[in-house]
Order: C-alpha cells, then structure tokens, then sequence
C-alpha cells in the first residue's frame, strides 16, 4: 500500500559554497553541526546570514551543510516581497539567471549574483516509494492533504527519487500556511489523470469547455 508522506515546512535558508563561506567566516572555517535534517547527510549549522535585498533584510538566516558547488538561498514568495527581488521558483540547483542578494555575517560580506530561489515543492523519495505510488523521477504530481478546515490539493510537485532521500514532502512557509498544517502533516499522490503527462493549463480549458475528465 501506498505510504503516508510526512510534510516537512521549510523556513527561510541558505546552502553555501566552502569558498563563499571561508569568504565570510575565515579561512579554513567549516561549518559548526548543530542537528541532523530529515534528509539522510542534511544538517543544520551553527553559523547564520543576514539575507539583505533591496528593499529589506533578513537576520540570522539559517545555513544548512554539508557545502554545496554554488551558493543558493532559499526563500519563500512573501520574503522575496520584502527583500524586493522577483520570486523565481526553481527547483534545488537549477538558479541560472534567478535574483541574486547580499549575504552578510557581522562585518563581512558578499554579494551573490544569482541563486535566491523559491523552491519548488517537492518530494523525496526513496525507489520502493515511487514502485508503489507509480510514479517516476522528476514527475509533476497531484498531493491530497489533511488539515482541519483547510484541506488542499497541491499540483506541481515534483517527485526526486533516490536511495538517498527519506520519504518527505517539502513546502515553504507560505504553501504550509495555506493549507494550515496541523501537528503532524501528511499528504498522498493522488493521480488524476491515467496518463503521465498532464496540463493544469489544458485541464481547465477543457472544464471550461464543458469537457470533464474525471
Ligand atoms: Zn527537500
């Protein structure tokens, strides 16, 4: 049977590059372990950033290790408001041409070209996961959530299978706060339509149409 798939809430954060952060915090310096993340390697880091646009800042920004190639922050769409750049959503790695921002840690600081995402929601899973839910990596998905008075279905998430992941879907604040998560938050991959490729777009013109497909 299919498994319940736990919703993590992201916050705000950060994924440093080793060069970006020895530019920041001393040569040599690595990253402090604080506490594992859900995902297997994942941790949360002692060391935060003030996250500075050009409309407004954030302090004390979380960084997440181990160093990743690029730096990339993490954002949700009403921080990228108040930071006053344009809210690009990307998936993880892919920040070719997104807004960059200033990064800074006391009196040091950086100023990143590119790399300020709104991830796209997601969910990892491992490859007996997607056997049993039928899906594939990288397939857009239809997710039914539980909430009290709330309820949601997210579409537009994508599926990244690898043995390396823990089963969990990830959203941001905002997306946690639309569906007003309760203690323990899970969803399930609905699949509304039998094939693999779907349009939300060609979906609603044909309800519009008069067309239903399900
Ligand atoms: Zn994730």
């Amino acid at each position: 049977m299919p498994p319940r798939i736990p919703i993590e809430t992201s916050a705000r954060h950060i994924h440093i590059s080793k060069e970006d952060f020895e530019t920041l915090f001393g040569e040599g310096k690595e990253l402090t372990f604080v506490k594992e993340l859900s995902q297997p390697g994942q941790y949360l880091a002692a060391e935060k950033l003030a996250v500075i646009g050009p409309r407004g800042e954030f302090e004390k920004v979380s960084i997440l290790g181990p160093f990743r190639s690029k730096t990339q922050v993490e954002v949700s769409m009403t921080d990228t408001r108040k930071l006053g750049i344009p809210g690009i959503i990307r998936q993880s790695g892919d920040t070719a041409g997104t807004p960059g921002c200033i990064l800074r840690a006391g009196e040091k600081e950086i100023t990143i070209n590119e790399g300020v995402i709104v991830a796209k929601r997601h969910i990892h899973m491992r490859p007996v996961d997607a056997l049993q839910y039928n899906v594939k990596d990288n397939e857009n998905v239809f997710v039914i959530t539980k909430s009290y008075e709330r309820n949601l279905i997210y579409a537009d998430v994508v599926v990244r299978v690898s043995n390396q992941f823990q089963l969990a879907m990830h959203v941001d604040t905002d997306e946690a706060n639309a569906f007003a998560s309760d203690a323990e938050p899970y969803g399930v991959i609905v699949k509304i339509f039998d094939t693999e490729s779907y349009s939300v777009d060609k979906w609603m013109e044909e309800v519009l149409r008069g067309i239903n497909r399900i």
